[in-house]
């Protein structure tokens, strides 16, 4: 399969480069070129299979080509070994014909997990068989640093070096990055605030001549298509467990960049039966503003109980435009341009295709509180500040009582005691067994100045892979 560029000017790709590689030359995201569909009694056919047996349908059109289905079955039942849960995607019930996808039995509590521990081992198979060393760099304010560490922890072709802004992530969320001590795995605090890592990264995707020859940088945010590929699987899990295709499912999703409600979207391209596609947002709104008034400005960051939705634009958004404008990567290109002023507006059609395959809602976070304080006590299960925002849309905008509603659980309450104590729990909430001692274990990291001068040396004289 070939992939091409939101913008269409960049070459066409195959899989493999396409995982290696970042954003496209001309600063586009990369989407295959065709996307596959799979009939209803080919997806009634696979009711009853496990979870990576389903992850092997689905993915293997996408990667035909590059990886064997024989690897593919590998690199599945390697990334999905180190879940908790049998099920690895378990449901579990709130309401009448209301359920809850559990996407936090991970390693690292978060949904991420779903798609970066299949990156890891994607990325490990594709390198021993270049014979080709890499370095992942990337920026976190949370979830994605701990998930791309624990993904790429034990491959052997692969540097991987994370920065948090100092003193400015939570300690769970910085003890998930800063315990793992494997050689390869370089955790660098850097004397800023997240723009400033995230630019630092920026600038050296840009220019990668601070690195040895045989060496480039991958990105494993979610631009990186794979991962994108990898979320699809858990929305045709859901949906088989419920009852589809022979009924269609409703989805809510807490979002912030787009990448997870995109992978929705492509569920219901690719056949299965989705009725509600809900995007819910916390306080930093833009998706919500632009569905319900054609308002796609930015606005100055809010810092809310659930971080890892508080953007200020969603990266991913690019790729759904690219289809709501019929594929038109000159249209595109002018849109992303003129968003450089701050806002865009979309045209009267693509608008109209957009709300008629999301609905959207905001949920601040004196709401989100409310949320999780009502369900725990009518169910005793307690929502993490995300999932809550999910649940509070999925309520507040759906149509039909009779499908059934599946909201998204991003994240495990553990990861957000803040949010948690708030809405009226008088203890933490406990982590999960295998990080029970988390407190206690041996931190390692490095604090740099916020100069990149200073970051790029350290990471080109750091090399262990
Ligand atoms: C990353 C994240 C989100 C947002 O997902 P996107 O794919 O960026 O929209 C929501 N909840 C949690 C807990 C996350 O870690």
């Amino acid at each position: 399969m070939k992939y091409i560029s939101t913008r269409g000017q960049a070459p066409a790709l195959d899989f493999e480069d396409v995982v290696l590689t970042g954003l496209a030359p001309d600063g586009g995201l990369y989407v295959p070129e065709t996307l596959p569909e799979f009939s209803q009694e080919e997806i009634a056919s696979w009711a009853g299979l496990s979870y990576e047996e389903l992850a092997f349908k689905i993915m293997a059109p996408f990667v035909s080509g590059a990886v064997s289905d024989a690897e593919l079955k590998q690199i599945i039942s390697e990334a999905y070994s180190s879940f908790r849960h049998d099920a690895i995607a378990p449901l579990v019930q709130t309401a009448h014909n209301e359920w809850i996808l559990e996407l936090f039995q991970g390693p690292t509590l978060a949904f991420k997990d779903f798609a970066l521990q299949f990156l890891g081992h994607l990325l490990d198979h594709l390198l021993k068989k270049r014979q080709q060393k890499v370095v992942v760099m990337g920026a976190t304010s949370g979830d994605t640093g701990s998930a791309a560490i624990e993904g790429c922890r034990r491959c052997d072709n692969i540097d991987i070096y994370i920065l948090h802004p100092y003193k400015r992530v939570s300690d769970v969320q910085r003890r998930q990055m800063t315990t793992v001590l494997e050689d390869n795995v370089h955790n660098i605090a850097l004397e800023g605030n997240f723009d400033d890592c995230q630019n630092m990264v920026k600038a050296s995707f840009g220019d990668q001549s601070f690195l040895p020859e045989d060496r480039q940088l991958v990105a494993v945010n979610s631009i990186n298509w794979a991962r994108i590929m990898a979320q699809i699987v858990y929305y045709f899990y859901a949906g088989l467990a419920l009852g589809a295709p022979a009924r269609p499912i409703s989805f809510s999703v807490p979002t912030g960049n787009f990448g997870d409600i995109f992978a929705g979207y492509l569920a219901k391209r690719m056949g299965l039966p989705i009725d509600q596609l809900v995007i819910a947002t916390n306080s930093n709104d833009i998706l919500h503003r632009c569905l319900s008034g054609n308002d796609h400005s930015k606005q100055p960051l809010q810092h809310t109980l659930s971080p890892s939705m508080d953007i200020m634009v969603s990266s991913n958004f690019e790729r759904m435009l690219f289809d709501l404008y019929d594929r038109d990567g000159d249209k595109i290109r002018g849109l992303m341009e003129d968003f450089k002023s701050g806002a865009m507006h979309l045209d009267e059609s693509a608008l109209s295709k957009a709300r008629e395959l999301f609905s959207s809602y905001k949920v601040d976070d004196d709401v989100m509180l409310e949320v999780i304080r009502d369900v725990f006590e009518r169910t005793e299960y307690l929502l993490d500040p995300h999932t809550a925002i999910g649940l509070k849309a999925a309520r507040e905008t759906r149509r039909r009582q009779d499908i059934p509603m599946v909201c998204l659980a991003t994240a495990h309450p553990a990861k957000f005691p803040e949010a948690v104590r708030k809405a009226g729990q008088d203890t933490d909430p406990a982590l999960p067994h295998h990080m029970a001692d988390l407190f206690q274990r041996e931190e390692r990291y490095e604090v740099l100045a916020n100069d990149i001068g200073t970051v790029q040396s350290y990471i080109a004289k750091n090399l262990k892979a």
